[in-house]
């Protein structure tokens, strides 16, 4: 689950992270109010939507003068902000973060992350912070330094000066770097966090260390333990399906192939985009509509995957331990009557009541393709989609 940039500041707030004066707001006159309560004579207008790069994309303005504030506010607010991450169609910018302006001496990257091979957190950074930092990463990796520790022990003191130091913060901001890294390790492992990012983290001129921009993701899986997080969700950012999909329970990801997969068990599902694609073909989604799944789950989720219009065919394979195989029938029969199916079908069953479930189909009157194992599915679903 993503964040807004001024959510993961006051998220940050709690672990002391040094951080500019500023607050959301949703209008042109709230910007300009929140600016005059910040007082000062410079501030940023920040477009707030779940993507990076916006500076580059024109959704991080400066505005000297209250008068610029209300223009930036005009032109950021409302308009589709397309960036590096956003796709070509962008976003909808609906609210902004008013801050004051900072007296910027150098930018320097930060950030948290699980670090998979290793079973640790990887707090990494660098002095080539700043805007063009997928650059550095790609181009010379060795300009990231980085840090691991084990989320049981917490990070140490002395790494995190040891980080400052190898990034160039300068030796006498070094102890306040360090307190501001401390905090970012701490935060990531009790919130429950997949990514805390600060780029920039800048020094100024009057001698502070401060976290300029902020991004935060967290692990879905643990968000029962957070409420205060989960209140942050934003729906209007999220992946429209992708929210559907979370009423009935079931597990959606969108990607961007021609074949929607029906299947039940996340490893099954896994195996079956591995065999499309060796075949081939490109998975349009990844389901698993789950063990206990009833008729109205299966239901929703064919409507699911129909939706989309990319999809040429689908693949629905189904183990059925726990899930009966004629409830899945009923439900991609009930389905496809509903939607008026136009896409061919492969269907391959295998386990309880797999005759009964195969009956329905062919009984159906639909033009479902039955498959006797799972490469065969593959082949024809992938020979289906192609036409
Ligand atoms: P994004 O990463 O989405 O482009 P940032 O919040 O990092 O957005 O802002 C982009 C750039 O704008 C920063 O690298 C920094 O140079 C500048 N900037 C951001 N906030 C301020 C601020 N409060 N004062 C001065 N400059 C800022
Ligand atoms: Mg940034």
């Amino acid at each position: 689950m993503k964040i807004h940039e001024y959510q993961a500041k006051e998220v940050l707030r709690r672990y002391k992270t040094p951080l500019l004066e500023g607050r959301v707001a949703y209008s042109v006159n709230e910007a300009v109010d929140v600016a005059r309560d910040i007082g000062g004579e410079v501030w940023v207008v920040k477009a707030q939507i779940h993507a990076g790069g916006r500076g580059k994309g024109g959704g991080v303005k400066l505005a000297k003068g209250i008068e610029e504030v209300r223009k930036h506010a005009e032109a950021i607010l409302g308009m589709q902000l397309v960036t590096h991450q956003t796709g070509p169609e962008g976003k909808k910018v609906n609210q902004l973060l008013i801050e004051a302006g900072c007296n910027i001496d150098h930018e320097y990257y930060l950030a948290a992350v699980l670090d998979r091979e290793t079973a640790t957190v990887c707090i990494m950074g660098s002095y080539e912070g700043g805007m063009d930092i997928e650059e550095v990463a790609s181009k010379t990796p060795g300009k990231i330094r980085k840090e691991f520790f084990d989320p049981a022990e917490g990070m140490h003191g002395f790494q995190a000066r040891r980080l400052a130091l190898a990034i160039g913060i300068p030796p006498k901001l070094v102890n306040r770097a360090a307190a501001l890294i401390l905090g970012v390790a701490r935060c990531f492992v009790e919130e429950d966090s997949t990514l805390v990012e600060i780029n920039p983290l800048v020094t100024t001129k009057d001698g502070k260390v401060i976290a300029l921009d902020a991004k935060m993701t967290f692990d879905d899986n643990a968000m029962f333990r957070h409420a205060d997080i989960e209140a942050y969700r934003d729906v209007t950012e999220e992946v429209p399906e992708e929210t559907e999909a979370k009423k009935y329970d079931l597990s959606y990801i969108k990607l961007d192939g021609t074949i929607g997969c029906m299947v039940n068990g996340a490893g099954l599902a896994m195996s079956t985009m591995d065999i499309i694609k060796l075949h081939g073909g490109d998975p349009a989604n990844f389901l698993d509509v789950g063990g206990g799944a009833n008729a109205e789950r299966v239901t929703a989720a064919f409507k699911l995957i129909l939706g989309d219009e990319n999809v040429k065919a689908v693949l629905v394979n189904i183990f059925g331990g726990i899930m009966k195989c004629d409830v899945i029938a009923q439900g991609v029969i009930a389905a496809a009557r509903e939607v008026d199916l136009k896409v061919p079908v492969v269907v391959r069953l295998e386990g309880t009541n797999v005759e009964k479930g195969r009956k329905l189909l062919d009984e159906s009157g639909l033009k479902i393709q039955s498959a006797t194992d799972l490469t065969d599915a593959a082949k024809k679903v992938v020979a289906a989609a192609k036409g």
